[in-house]
């Protein structure tokens, strides 16, 4: 039997199919509900044959684009009702095996957009395209000036809201987000970025394009590990994206950042590793490696100070640890308030080498007691102080009261009062850039 010839949705086609600039899924579902004369929300609730269990809701992660968990039977299921086959090109769609969950940033949920593009809008023939949504990119491909995400007028966030009309409009003023634009400086580093992160986009945006296979990136990465037998020091994204494979809550998925540092190392694209991993990893370029250094990844406005923070911190307490007790690299996070995977993808030397230095001290189980003595150091200077610390150091009543509290022998809970007086200085001074006003 034939096509029925009619759809339950209108067959609205999915905008720049097979080039860097698709249409992503989110903006092809806002004009799609605009054009039929109903609502996103509306959409998700029609009965749809890949169910998401009934629920019929928009979801806050994820939600057209992915990667993720919900995105492919959304996609799966909008194809059905408009009978548009080419719907997931807009979309993760067929890296689904290779990029674990807010693998492509953290814009994915936010909304980001070029004011140029916004100011020039045309409802015939403009799209939001997907490599806005991906947080490497920091300028518009078209105009090649600064991707915004904050409103310039009133300096809020506005909402990623799915009706068409309202998408170019700050929900909190009111005020249009269109504008000249402002251009940025790019390093080569950052063009090198941005044709990368081009040619992964016009890879899912192809019409037909197979899936990538689930073992890419282990694939990939154990084709590096050998090559790594035969250098001195293995470079610090290599031993982070081992420990990544290693780990089962990420397991054989990874992320943009963690693709792009690698490929730099190899000299090569990341559409080359998706189309044979075994041989992007056995090209060594070992001239390379010698001197690399991982790519200093631009920040967006949002986390900009809070990375910049945690390197002024972390490197402090290196260039000071001589023997010094090394707390675990997730109390100087949860200090400056940064997520783990962003310090490690922004700052991957760094994060290595701290981890490595704390390893150094011995396993878990012996450094049991100095963290409890640390932790309660911390505590207590938090208490203290809302000034800069002392530079005699702690006091040794300070010292006897730590021990008592944490039931610990005086010399080691010295130890820990030292490490707390050193960290909580590098604290107080990397959250200096915190405390400034933008
Ligand atoms: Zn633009
Ligand atoms: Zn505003």
């Amino acid at each position: 039997m034939g096509s029925p010839g009619w759809t339950v949705l209108p067959p609205v086609p999915l905008l720049g199919v097979g080039t860097c600039l698709v249409e992503s899924v989110e903006h092809y579902m806002s004009r799609l509900a605009w054009l039929s004369g109903t609502t996103v929300s509306k959409i998700c609730k029609l009965p749809v044959p890949f169910g998401e269990g009934g629920t019929g809701t928009v979801g806050k992660t994820s939600r057209f684009c992915g990667p993720g968990d919900t995105y492919r039977q959304r996609i799966r299921s909008l194809e059905l009702l408009t009978g548009v086959d080419t719907i997931r090109c807009g979309s993760f769609f067929v890296l689904d095996r290779l990029l674990s969950t807010g693998a492509a940033g953290r814009f994915l949920t936010g909304h980001r957009w070029c004011p140029i593009c916004y100011s020039e809008w045309s409802d015939e023939s403009s799209w939001e395209p997907l490599i806005w949504r991906i947080d490497l990119i920091h300028v518009c491909p078209l105009h090649g000036c600064r991707l915004m995400g904050i409103c310039p007028r009133c300096h809020t966030l506005p909402a990623d809201t799915p009706a068409y009309a309202k998408r170019r409009e700050c929900r909190s003023c009111g005020k249009s987000l269109g504008g000249p634009g402002r251009r940025t400086k790019r390093s080569v580093h950052d063009i090198w970025i941005e044709q990368q992160v081009c040619e992964l986009v016009k890879f899912c945006s192809t019409p037909q394009q197979d899936e990538v296979g689930a073992d890419v990136f282990r694939v990939f990465t154990e084709g590096l590990a050998q090559v790594a037998l035969n250098v001195d020091a293995m470079p610090a994204p290599l031993v982070a994206a081992i420990d990544r494979l290693n780990d089962p809550a990420t397991g054989d998925r990874t992320t943009l950042r963690t693709l792009v540092n690698l490929c730099a190392l190899q000299g090569i694209s990341i559409v080359d590793v998706l189309n044979d991993p075994r041989f992007a990893a056995s090209r060594p370029l070992l001239d390379h490696w010698r001197d690399y250094s991982s790519i200093d990844f631009q920040d967006d406005e949002r986390h900009s100070k809070k990375i910049s923070a945690f390197r002024i911190c972390l490197s402090r307490i290196l260039g000071q640890s001589e023997g010094m007790y090394l707390p675990s690299i997730a109390v100087l996070l949860k200090a400056i308030g940064l997520n783990q995977d962003l310090a490690l993808e922004r700052s991957v030397d760094l994060y290595q080498s701290y981890k490595i230095a704390r390893l150094r001290q011995g396993p878990y189980s012996t450094l049991i007691h100095t963290d409890r003595a640390f932790a309660a150091a911390m505590a207590c200077i938090r208490d203290l102080t809302g000034k800069r610390l002392s530079a005699r150091g702690p006091s040794a009543a300070f010292v006897t009261r730590i021990a008592r509290i944490a039931n610990i022998r005086g010399a080691e809970a010295r130890e820990a009062c030292q490490a707390a007086w050193v960290c909580g200085s590098a604290l107080w001074d990397a959250k200096a850039i915190l405390r400034q006003q933008s």
